[in-house]
């Protein structure tokens, strides 16, 4: 790795540890710094990014600029947006080798990634290891604005990524697997143990990889109103569907209304929440008024 035209060899663990001290960086646990040490899942994230040279890649939090040197060696352009403006000399030196990098010291939520999409012509690839205490905001504020993203591959919480990917009837399954599969395919590509960061997180990682759909499988007509459908499907996990529907603030059904309504699609009164796929959802949404 090259730094301020010093070459610094050794492991990632090495490097990572000899620019923290060259700029006595103190890592701020309220941006959830956590920067990646392992050579092998650095190698996994690229991997599972499939990165071409035509792609233009977003990565979300550079930190010290591993895995934004790891991408711009494959793709076209990077667009790195960083919120901490005291890691911004250290990633314009860790950085200066590349000319295809594009630093941006922001607020990844203030970004317009409509805009940036438009000005490269092409739909962004996202690549990052997410700040843990945002990562949810993140994902969901990408997918639920349909900004132009062809990919988004992301090392987040592993709970997280669990719940994400989950199918009916595991103990995963929540409101988060049907609201991500509304809008995109999920797949786990990795799992990566707390040992692999400097500092080292309080939960273990895991890769994943989101696709969004170019056409949906269902697009309800009021989305909002299908969230929160999905989200009182959820309120209460021990109980059925139609008690739930009943107990929500956001829905005026009387139990023996949202049965009736159960019935006449075919699906037993007693049925809960976690057996239903988003499809089942899709179903049982369009009868309601
Ligand atoms: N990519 C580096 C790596 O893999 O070693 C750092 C990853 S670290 C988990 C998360 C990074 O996101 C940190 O550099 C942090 O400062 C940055 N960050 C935190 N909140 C952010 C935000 N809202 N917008 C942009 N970057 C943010």
């Amino acid at each position: 790795m090259n730094i301020g035209g010093i070459f610094i060899e050794g492991t990632l663990y090495q490097k990572t540890k000899a620019i923290i001290e060259r700029y006595d960086f103190l890592f701020k646990k309220n941006f959830g710094q956590n920067f990646l040490i392992d050579e092998r899942v650095l190698e996994k994230i690229i991997n599972a990014g499939n990165i071409s040279e035509d792609d233009v890649v977003l990565e979300i939090g550079p930190g010290i600029g591993t895995l934004t040197q790891a991408i711009a060696r494959k793709a076209k352009t990077v667009i790195a947006v960083e919120i901490d403006r005291t890691l911004i000399p250290i990633l314009e030196e860790t950085l200066s080798n590349f000319d295809n990098i594009r630093l941006i010291n922001e607020d990844i939520l203030r970004v317009d990634i409509r805009a940036l999409s438009e000005e490269y012509g092409r739909p962004l690839k996202v690549i990052a290891n997410l700040p843990y205490y945002i990562t949810t905001p993140i994902i969901m504020n990408i997918l639920e604005r349909e900004y132009p993203v062809s990919e988004i591959v992301v090392m987040i919480q592993k709970e997280v990524a669990m719940r994400m990917q989950a199918q009916p009837g595991t103990k995963d399954y929540g409101s988060l697997s049907v609201v991500t599969g509304y809008y995109a395919k999920a797949y786990l590509a990795a799992n990566v143990p707390k040992n692999c960061f400097m500092p080292r997180p309080n939960v273990d990682s895991a890769v994943i990889r989101l696709a969004p759909y170019d056409r949906k499988p269902f697009e309800a007509e009021n989305s909002e109103k299908f969230f929160k459908f999905i989200k009182a499907a959820f309120s209460q996990r021990r109980k059925t569907l139609v008690n739930c529907m009943a107990s929500s603030p956001d829905f005026k059904y009387t139990k023996e209304e949202f049965s009736a309504l159960l019935k006449a699609k075919g699906y037993d009164e007693r049925i809960r929440g976690e057996a239903l796929a988003l499809s089942d959802f899709a179903a049982i949404y369009e009868a309601m008024d």
